[in-house]
């Protein structure tokens, strides 16, 4: 891993606290509290440590959601709420299909059922993590990214 050292502490540090097994146990009790534990068999979780500015993503056809290890490890009381975050995404696509805002009244609900803030956007700092180059657009209708 590149880049400030303190990154680096930080985020041995993440990876200690919160590994995949625990993102995956607290996955399933959101999942358990949104009456969908069907999906426990089916939507993954993962670290990603690629990511740049994007928190988080849901890659909606597939099931699979990923958190930002770099960002996340500077701020490592969001991890809980991001993760609930494109849970809540992957739940919600697979309810009700992908004519549904993705940060409608739906996915609201199950924020709020979760106990969460239903703000769509993050204010995390992202110096040194930004790509220069905006390779975003990309692909956005397979995935939401905040
Ligand atoms: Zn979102």
């Amino acid at each position: 891993m590149k880049g400030d050292p303190a990154d680096c502490v930080s985020v041995q540090l993440v990876l200690a606290d919160w590994p995949e097994e625990r993102l995956r146990a607290r996955l399933d009790e959101v999942l358990q509290l949104w009456d969908v534990e069907d999906l426990r068999a089916v939507i993954e979780v993962r670290w990603n440590p690629r990511l740049r500015t994007t928190v988080g993503r849901a890659f909606l056809d597939d099931m699979i959601l990923e958190l930002n290890l770099r960002l996340l490890a500077r701020h490592p009381e969001q991890v809980e709420h991001v993760l609930i975050h494109e849970a809540a995404h992957l739940v919600v696509r697979r309810l009700f299909g992908p004519k549904v805002p993705p940060h409608g009244q739906a996915w609201k609900a199950l924020m709020q059922k979760a106990g969460e803030s239903t703000k769509a956007t993050h204010n995390l700092d992202t110096t040194g993590l930004a790509n220069s180059k905006a390779r975003h657009r990309r692909r956005r209708r397979l995935w939401f990214r905040w």
